[in-house]
């Protein structure tokens, strides 16, 4: 069962809503985070009594003092949920931990969210409500309407980089899409049943399908703390994940690669031409060695690409675990981490 990730729900039903949250140096947040949880959890619980909850909280081997907070947090019974958390052997990253949670929780309904109040958890009983009332829905996601509060350059890249991904993958992620949603256990089951190491969850969310109704909101900022994303951060992970979802560049390379080729034969054919009937002497060096310097970059750049390709096969062919649990009040559930 742990070697493909697909859980044997049926024997293990604890909860009814699982929320998941990975957590990196978030010390100054929890607090306020949990607090705001509890509320929309006394709002669900009161509409729907028999509702139980489990809060899933992944510390991603943060270097403050969220595993303390954590594991002080576990101890304390006076949430209207129960705090299952567990601390991962180092950062993997938001897409490790998000993994670590996803495979831990019980739920029939997951939920996943960050934990720095820029998913407002205000919204989870309405999200809540939309999967209990419609039996067709499988999935409730949130995109952000505004982007106030980032830095403008973050946000023209970020809505370049959707406009790329939506021409380039066959699956539509819209421009804004948070992770933070809110899912039945089929779709859980489907996102964990991917063992790939190169997740890039806003895609696989979209690939892996299923009925989903969106919920627009403005920008909020984070409540404490700062961004665990610097610009080159967010160039690799907008890379892998044009790279996970789509195989375009590969083929986009091949065809400027013949195209330049037939560029090259029509100016060779021309010149030959012009020689031998004007007896035309060719031009100088300067244009010859613009044209070696650019299709030189060019082979270069997709050398580079191919490249990319290369190393994620690499990696993946390595199948080391998404991520390794060092520590935590969950004893079962999780992905085997031992076939490294
Ligand atoms: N996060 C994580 N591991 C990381 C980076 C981030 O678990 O290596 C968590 C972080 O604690 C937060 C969520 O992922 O709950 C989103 O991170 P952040 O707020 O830094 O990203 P941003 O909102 O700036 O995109
Ligand atoms: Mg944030």
């Amino acid at each position: 069962m742990a070697e493909t990730g697909t859980r044997t729900h049926v024997e293990r039903q604890t909860a009814t809503l699982s929320i998941v949250v990975p957590c990196h140096n978030e010390e100054a947040c929890l607090p306020l985070f949990l607090s705001h949880v509890a509320r929309a959890v006394g709002e669900i619980t009161e509409t729907y009594p028999e509702t139980t909850v489990e809060l899933v909280l992944v510390d991603d081997g943060s270097t403050d003092g969220t595993a303390t907070l954590l594991r002080k947090a576990g101890d304390d019974h006076g949430f209207p949920f129960v705090i299952r958390w567990l601390s991962l052997s180092r950062n993997f990253g938001k897409e490790g931990a998000l993994l670590a949670g996803l495979d831990a929780a019980d739920g029939d309904i997951v939920a996943v969210m960050d934990a720095d109040l820029q998913d407002p958890p205000a919204l989870l009983p309405r999200m809540f409500a939309m999967l209990r009332d419609d039996p067709t829905l499988d999935c409730v996601a949130t995109r952000r309407t505004t982007r106030a509060g980032e830095p403008p350059i973050r946000s023209a890249c970020a809505h370049m980089f959707y406009r790329l991904m939506n021409v380039m993958s066959p699956v539509d992620v819209p421009d804004g899409a948070r992770d933070f949603r809110m899912m039945r256990r089929r779709v859980t089951d489907a996102l964990t049943s991917l063992t790939e190491r190169n997740r890039f969850s806003k895609g696989l969310y979209a690939w892996v399908g299923f009925r989903t109704a969106w919920i627009d909101y403005p920008n909020t900022r984070r409540v404490a703390g700062k961004t665990n994303w610097n610009f080159f951060e967010l160039t690799r992970y907008a890379i892998e994940g044009l790279i996970s979802c789509s195989t375009l560049p590969l083929s986009v390379a091949s065809w400027i690669g013949l195209l330049l080729c037939g560029i090259a034969f029509g100016a060779t054919c021309f010149i030959a031409v012009r020689a031998a009937m004007f007896g035309d002497p060719v031009a100088g060096w300067p244009s010859l060695a613009c044209i070696v310097t650019f299709i030189g970059g060019l082979q270069l750049m997709c050398l580079g690409v191919i490249g990319q390709y290369l190393a994620n096969t690499y990696l993946e062919s390595k199948r080391r675990p998404n991520y390794i649990i060092r520590d935590g009040n969950i004893d079962d559930g999780a992905r085997d981490t031992g076939d490294a």
